[in-house]
């Protein structure tokens, strides 16, 4: 059984990584944000309780993350153990995750503010088809135009620098006493997110033990964050 929690900002490949090491190891992928998007989608009760919230500009609150982690947990479908990613996002809540759960680590995937800027500012977005283009890594054929169906690219609302610098001010404020609190435990185990994705694949396998990275023929589907 492994069970691992994955902290990093926006930015820092942790979708991917996750998604990466879940899939050969047989871990389950537990994304908290994936987890409310499905519920505000399909309409649940919940879904309704969070759309309130953020309606009124309000974050969701503790109680209620851990109430869907813990419940989650609960279905034990992880018979080889988890990734959790999303979670938790403040000291409290990892206060909370080390009292009920025991783990065997956490990646803690460090990505310099300025590389953040650089990652998140080139993302661009369809804004007719919705298909997402990075202008570092996936470049569209025509400049501002979809290569799928010519529409217009444009930046995502949030992606501003104003909305990313008041993002990375909150994330450090939140995550960074989360990671040292972690590191006291000695849980952390601190990657260099800079480098390619199979690199930081590598480098996490390798320093948890874990058998290696052999990347398939099949990509990934790319995830955000
Ligand atoms: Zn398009």
């Amino acid at each position: 059984m492994r069970k691992y929690v994955i902290l990093g900002v926006q930015g820092s490949g942790k979708g991917t990584q996750s998604a990466l090491l879940a899939g050969d190891l047989d871990l389950v992928h537990i994304s908290v944000g994936d987890i409310f998007r499905w519920h505000v989608k399909h309409h649940t009760k919940l879904g309704a309780q969070v759309r309130r919230l953020v309606a009124a500009g309000e974050l969701v609150g503790d109680d209620l993350v851990e109430d869907v982690v813990r419940e989650r947990l609960q279905q034990h479908d992880w018979n080889y153990g988890f990734v959790i990613d999303g979670f938790p996002r403040n000291r409290r809540q990892a206060e909370f995750f080390l009292e009920s759960y025991d783990i065997d680590g956490v990646i803690h995937l460090d990505l310099p503010d300025e590389e953040v800027r650089r990652r998140v500012l080139a993302r661009r977005l369809c804004s007719r088809c919705g298909m997402d283009y990075n202008l570092i890594a996936h470049r569209p054929e025509t400049e501002g135009r979809c290569d799928v169906c010519g529409g217009e690219l444009v930046s995502r609302e949030d992606d501003s620098p104003e909305a990313l610098a008041r993002r990375l001010q909150e994330y450090h404020s939140k995550i960074d006493p989360v990671v040292e609190l972690f590191r006291r435990k000695e849980y952390v185990m601190t990657i260099d997110a800079r480098a390619d994705k199979a690199t930081v694949q590598r480098t996490i396998r390798t320093r948890f033990n874990l058998p290696p990275y052999l990347p398939s023929q099949e990509e990934p589907v790319r995830l955000s964050g």
